[in-house]
């Protein structure tokens, strides 16, 4: 029997990447999943197809996340599968390398909408499902305690999750409900082959891991099942790096 045996959870962005790691992980772990995508419904029902096939139960729904509307459109998709939720994952994010002086105002309005606006209204619209004793886990980056001055806006982002992490912790404790962020470091995704496209970037976060190369999505994923199970119920309001011991 699995430990989420019984759970509903709702993972944004598993359509790829990290998001789909944690949707499988979760899954095999026996919660009912449902897998968030943005633009991406063929890579979203993948993710389902590869669930059923081992054994697990979700089902796709699709939103773009960082615009007005966005999680009262993705609650009003998921209740028409599900009538309450236990774990609540914000994935679904983006990077932005641009340092300062490249950075407009839309380009810091689109990465905060995504990366922080649509986690904090998401969890929101979340909370009126949630049962008492549910899981928050908002995927923040180790970026966020780094200096970044070629991306500045991005860490910015991750920051800011940590302490909506922090703040919510300690609001939602008479509920039973924990809220945690998980800090991957470079973890191999999409979303890292635009970023390190060049060899020797790619060569120098590798060599920033204590381990001296890039994390899959299943060590990322095995730590956001141990935040969500019982086992890390006394665990709260607190930021845990799955990277490696990426730049200690
Ligand atoms: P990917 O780019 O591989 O996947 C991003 C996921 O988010 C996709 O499922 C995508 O859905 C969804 N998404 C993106 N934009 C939107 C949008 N506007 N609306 C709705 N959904 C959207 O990213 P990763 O897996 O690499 O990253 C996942 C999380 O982990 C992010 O929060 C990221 O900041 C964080 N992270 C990643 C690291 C890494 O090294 N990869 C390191 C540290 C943190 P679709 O394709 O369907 O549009």
């Amino acid at each position: 029997m699995g430990t989420l045996n019984g759970k509903a959870a709702l993972v944004t962005g598993s359509s790829r990447g990290i998001g789909r790691g944690i949707a499988v992980r979760l899954a095999q772990d026996g919660a009912r999943v449902a897998v968030h995508y943005g633009r991406n419904e063929a890579a979203a029902k993948e993710t389902v197809a590869a669930i059923e096939a081992g054994g697990g139960q979700a089902f796709a729904i699709g939103a773009e996340l960082g615009v007005d509307g966005d999680a009262e459109r993705l609650f009003a998709a998921y209740d028409e599968h599900a009538d309450s939720l236990d774990i609540l994952v914000n994935n679904a994010g983006r990077t932005m390398k641009k340092p300062l002086e490249d950075l407009s105002r839309e380009d810091f309005r689109s990465v905060f909408a995504l990366n922080v606006e649509a986690p904090f209204f998401v969890a929101k619209e979340a909370l009126k499902r949630m049962r008492d004793g549910g899981r928050i886990i908002n995927i923040s980056s180790f970026v966020a305690r780094v200096a970044f001055p070629a991306s500045v806006a991005y860490p910015s982002t991750k920051a800011a999750v940590d302490n909506f992490t922090r703040s919510l912790a300690k609001g939602l404790g008479p509920r039973g409900i924990t809220v945690n962020a998980v800090a991957p470091g470079y973890t191999q995704t999409d979303m890292v082959d635009a970023v390190l496209a060049d060899p020797e970037a790619r060569a120098s976060a590798e060599a920033a891991s204590a381990f001296n190369r890039l994390g899959t999505v299943e060590e990322v994923a095995d730590v956001v099942a141990f935040v969500a199970s019982d086992a890390a119920r006394w665990v709260t309001g607190q930021v845990i790096e799955a990277s490696g011991g990426v730049q200690l």
